[in-house]
């Protein structure tokens, strides 16, 4: 995926009152700060994304027994990794929270009792990318957990409960990484030239095959597509985020893949832009 071709599709926005959703590959931590193709992506399509009144980030680095939404007013940037350059631990996100909107968002969900949280803030999932979007911080942020006691069934139809605050200018973006498996990453190249197992590479093509038709039910069932799939998803909470995104296509939605490569070995960084 070309960025010229993310600016086309760009001008189809404004067709419809439904605001796109995004599921972002977000790889290591440091693509906060460095300069590549990724959040060269980001930010091309900050560019050409309808200014949202809020985001609702649901990121895979918020696990918890239970579903929660961030409710506090000044969220805090939390450097929720270890090991890593003082520069990354320096990097601040200062978009506001939006208590109003966290009451919206527990209001929709009939499904399960979504709780106020007033403790956690943004972490790395969410402002790691979400700062190439929107480098200002000038929109909301709320974040939604993930609950890691429930089913990718629970989770996928949890979200369709949040596809209503598309319709409110609400900006849905599912923060993870498609296949993540870190205990096989080979941390040298996690930036630089593509690198990608011939497993990564074979669960990554199948999933792609999956979301472009609309085949949900085996993204939701994938722990039956095999040994690529295991591996590609050792624990599901980078994968989950997906879930959520393609739980909001409808119908006639367009799909955009791109940030489409594999790094380090056992991820990849491939994104998803669902366009009404
Ligand atoms: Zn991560």
């Amino acid at each position: 995926m070309k960025l010229s071709h993310l600016r086309n599709i760009a001008s189809h926005f404004g067709r419809t009152d439904r605001m796109p959703v995004l599921f972002l590959g977000h790889g290591s931590p440091m693509n906060a700060i460095e300069e590549n193709m990724f959040v060269a992506s980001f930010r091309e399509l900050g560019h050409s994304l309808p200014k949202p009144q809020l985001i609702l980030c649901v990121s895979a680095h918020w696990e918890t027994k239970g579903t929660f939404v961030t409710a506090m007013s000044s969220p805090e940037t939390i450097h929720d990794f270890g090991g890593f350059p003082r520069e990354l631990y320096e990097v601040q996100y200062p978009a506001p929270g939006s208590p109003e909107w966290a009451s919206k968002a527990k209001k929709i969900i009939t499904k399960t009792e979504v709780e106020l949280d007033y403790n956690w803030g943004l972490d790395h999932g969410a402002w790691s990318v979400i700062k190439h979007l929107y480098p200002q911080a000038d929109v909301p942020v709320i974040q939604m957990s993930i609950d890691y006691t429930k089913p990718s069934q629970y989770h996928y139809d949890l979200a369709k409960e949040i596809g209503e605050l598309s319709r409110k200018g609400v900006l849905i973006v599912g923060s993870g990484n498609m296949v993540h498996n870190l205990r096989l990453a080979d941390f040298r190249r996690l930036s630089g030239d593509p690198y990608g197992y011939d497993w990564a590479i074979e669960a990554n093509e199948l999933m792609k095959s999956y979301i472009l038709d609309d085949d949900h039910q085996s993204l939701i069932q994938y722990r039956k597509q095999g040994a690529a799939f295991d591996l590609a998803i050792p624990t599901p909470e980078h994968y989950l985020p997906l879930i959520y995104a393609l739980a909001l296509k409808e119908k006639n939605d367009e799909i955009t893949l791109f940030n489409d490569e594999p790094v380090g070995g056992s991820l990849t960084m491939t994104s998803v832009l669902i366009t009404p």
